[in-house]
């Protein structure tokens, strides 16, 4: 019995001792693993600090080299350096380790997709992205990613595709968009010399969205540019016809095919019916001054600008077309009092004082700006 308590004590002492060794290896191993470095990285990140911040996470990562997000945001770091070689580098690197979870993998992904968006490189961007969806279907960040990639490389039947996907998700009907993808298709096909498709392209865009102004205009200027002009004619009265509100963007076109085919009073004829279907429309009622000004019809036109000025009372350019117009006419008196009316709209509007930092104006004065936080930047101006 004497020989056995002191074997139990040793054995133990010995259990004891090897515990106490693994708690201490433990705790030095946690120490050398040092989440503190990649801590501190991280606090340089938030600062901007970008080169501390590179140092830290550098020293985080060499001592722990299972520290993943340590070298996504290196890598990161390089690509906000437009070091963008670097980056993908580092990132490409992290995809052949063995063991990464599915969030690891769509962080390195998404790190990758952000690499070569910086870089230009859309195709592979999209590729990636694509890797991101094959880990997680829905994941709208890659969606959205791989839309953008589309339009900077104006790839645009995919780029409508996709946006058609991501509409029914959000349930929009929304089609304006849809259109305009049709219509930079449309204009993609032109320069490549494929002038039915492109052609095609412009209906269509039409056809989803009845508004789209480009889909007429950008036709319209093809079509004159290779002797189409009837068919650009057909293609701006259909314009006039079904986007009153902005008609007055192809007056000029108008203008030019109407008079080379001779016919001079179907513009008059245009304008007029674009102006009934709009009459609060300030661009139309430009041209329905400046068209009776043409005709001699000085009354008219003056009417036409107050009704201008009533509603964009700053519209510098059509008081002093008013002033012409009464100065034509002889009314001496009543373009004195309409430069008076003019002038204290003028003052009435200006803002007394202004930073002479940003232009900002306020009609009090400040000595801290609002909008540039400059300090004693106001002037008083006469
Ligand atoms: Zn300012």
């Amino acid at each position: 019995m004497e020989f056995v308590y002191p074997g139990i004590i040793g054995i133990l002492l010995i259990i004891n001792f090897f515990t106490v060794y693994r708690i201490v290896r433990l705790k030095q191993k946690q120490q050398h693993t040092s989440p503190d470095e990649y801590t501190k990285g991280l606090n340089a990140l938030v600062d901007h600090n970008l080169p501390e911040a590179l140092e830290k996470l550098k020293r985080a990562a060499i001592k722990d080299t299972a520290n993943i997000m340590a070298y996504i945001r290196i890598g990161d770091i390089l690509r906000e350096s437009n070091k963008f070689e670097g980056a993908i580098k580092i990132h490409r690197q992290l995809t052949v380790r063995k063991n990464l979870d599915k969030i690891q993998r769509l962080k390195i992904y998404e790190a990758l997709v952000l690499d070569y968006m910086a870089a230009g490189q859309f195709e592979q961007a999209i590729e990636y992205a694509s890797l991101m969806l094959a880990l997680d279907k829905d994941n709208l960040w890659a969606l959205e990613k791989q839309l953008e990639c589309y339009e900077c490389s104006a790839q645009w039947e995919q780029a409508f595709e996709l946006k058609q996907k991501l509409q029914k998700r959000q349930n929009s009907t929304d089609k304006r968009i849809l259109a305009l993808y049709k219509v930079e298709q449309a204009k993609f096909l032109l320069q490549k010399g494929q002038e039915k498709e492109a052609l095609g392209c412009f209906k269509e865009a039409r056809k989803l969205d009845e508004t789209c102004a480009p889909a007429y205009l950008e036709q319209a200027e093809y079509l004159m540019q290779h002797n189409q002009s009837g068919d650009a004619l057909k293609i701006l009265k259909s314009f006039v016809e079904n986007v009153p509100g902005e008609a007055h963007l192809a007056f000029e076109n108008l203008k030019i095919i109407l008079f080379e085919l001779g016919h001079f009073s179907e513009v008059e004829v245009i304008y007029q019916a674009a102006f009934q279907k709009n009459p609060d429309n300030i661009h139309l009622l430009s041209v329905m001054a400046e068209m009776s000004e043409r005709k001699g019809k000085h009354e008219e036109a003056v009417a036409y600008y107050n009704q201008i000025l009533a509603r964009n009372p700053n519209a510098m350019s059509i008081w002093l077309a008013n002033l012409k117009c009464h100065e034509k006419t002889g009314q001496y008196q009543a373009a004195t009092e309409l430069v008076f009316e003019w002038l204290q709209k003028i003052e009435l509007n200006q803002k007394r004082f202004r930073c002479q930092v940003c232009l900002y104006e306020a009609e009090k004065p400040f000595w801290l700006c609002p909008e540039c936080h400059s300090w004693d930047s106001a002037e008083y101006q006469f």
